[in-house]
């Protein structure tokens, strides 16, 4: 076997033991190479359904998660999408497949030394063209790009931002996890006209986003 048909199979088995989800996902979960975008040391981990660590600050979820925020998102092709929050550019890969052809992915990643390893990783996966790595604070959003149809926070946050909210394309959908460090709850907000709805989803726990101001919607705890 080579190493190719080797990882398709574990991605393929990692899908098939997760709760059912969309087609659209699951393609994309069986067709993105997990472990080109975990270090070294953990790759023979990369297909198991775990968080794994990317840095001191930064985890990769476990794939059950990410298949819930790409199912929470909507996706579908040719939308224009804003991630916060890139690590090794795994969540990034997932995006640029769901919305192929046509759409492209806008990341922000908060430290340099992982938006560099994004940049080669996602290189070296031929997902250059359809992801751009930028290095800031995605509190702001990225307003140069705006607006996004699809915005996809992956670090916990204590309120949602109004930048986010105003980078939002009409009918565009926002999700963040929402909470403490400990817990979140993962809401999706739509954008409806001049307004828009909350809607509170499952329980969740990412890693806490860098930096906190004053948002607009608020966790309880
Ligand atoms: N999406 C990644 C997981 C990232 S974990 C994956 O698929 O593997 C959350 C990331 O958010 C960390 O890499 C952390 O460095 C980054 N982060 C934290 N605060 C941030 C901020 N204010 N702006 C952008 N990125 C931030």
């Amino acid at each position: 076997m080579t190493e190719g048909t080797e990882w398709t199979q574990a991605a393929r088995e990692m899908v098939d033991r997760l709760p059912p989800m969309p087609a659209n996902v699951a393609r994309a979960l069986e067709r993105v190479p997990r472990h080109r975008f975990v270090p070294d040391e953990f790759v023979s981990e990369a297909y198991h359904d775990e968080p794994l660590p990317l840095s001191p600050d930064s985890t990769i979820s476990a794939p059950h998660m990410v298949a819930l925020q790409l199912e929470y998102a909507n996706l579908r092709p040719g939308l224009k999408v804003l991630e916060v929050g890139t690590g090794f550019g795994y969540l990034a890969a997932l995006l640029a497949e769901l919305v192929t052809p046509g759409g492209h992915v806008y990341t922000v990643e908060i430290d340099p030394s992982l938006a560099r390893e994004a940049i080669a990783r996602l290189a070296a996966t031929e997902y250059a063209d359809r992801v751009t790595v930028v290095v800031g604070d995605g509190r702001k959003g990225f307003a140069r790009h705006a607006p996004f149809d699809r915005i996809v926070i992956s670090c916990a946050t204590h309120a949602i931002e109004r930048d986010w909210v105003i980078q939002l394309a009409p009918h565009g959908i926002l999700e963040a996890p929402v909470g403490d460090r400990w817990e979140q709850h993962l809401i999706r907000y739509r954008a409806e006209g001049t307004h828009g709805r909350f809607e509170k989803g499952p329980a969740c726990r990412f890693v806490p986003l860098r930096s906190r101001s004053h948002g607009i919607y608020r966790s309880a705890n």
